[in-house]
């Protein structure tokens, strides 16, 4: 397995994201995504197909038969809470949800993440 975290914001246009699709090879194409396989390890890594309104990501799926449909929000959602730092001090503001808001944010990660915020 390479070194990269299981998932991760995808930048076409960044270093990292050069450097990491060197290592793979294209192996399918669906409507949001696509699969690479990793050369040496045969690790499938899915990339978001490019999206002009949410943020991309390279993300580890863990087989080919549900590739397309591996649901990622789990990871993206933990991705998100670190990128903003954690939680914040403060309560959430949508009625009703108790949990606190993550930095930066009015919300709480799940109801950040419902609004369509990635990152
Ligand atoms: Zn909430």
């Amino acid at each position: 397995m390479p070194s990269w975290p299981e998932i991760d914001y995808f930048h076409a246009n960044a270093a990292t994201a050069r450097g990491r699709l060197a290592e793979l090879e294209h192996v399918a194409q669906a409507d949001w995504y696509d699969l690479y396989r990793h050369k040496h390890d045969g690790s499938l890594w899915r990339v978001d197909r490019e999206d002009k309104y949410q943020g991309r990501f390279i993300v580890r799926v863990p087989s080919l038969s549900d590739w397309e449909s591996f649901d990622s929000s789990p990871l993206e959602k933990q991705l998100l809470l670190s990128a903003r730092g954690g939680e914040s001090e403060d309560r959430c503001l949508i009625a009703g949800c108790s949990a606190k808001a993550i930095k930066a944010s009015a919300f709480c990660l799940e109801h950040t993440y419902e609004r369509g915020v990635r990152k």
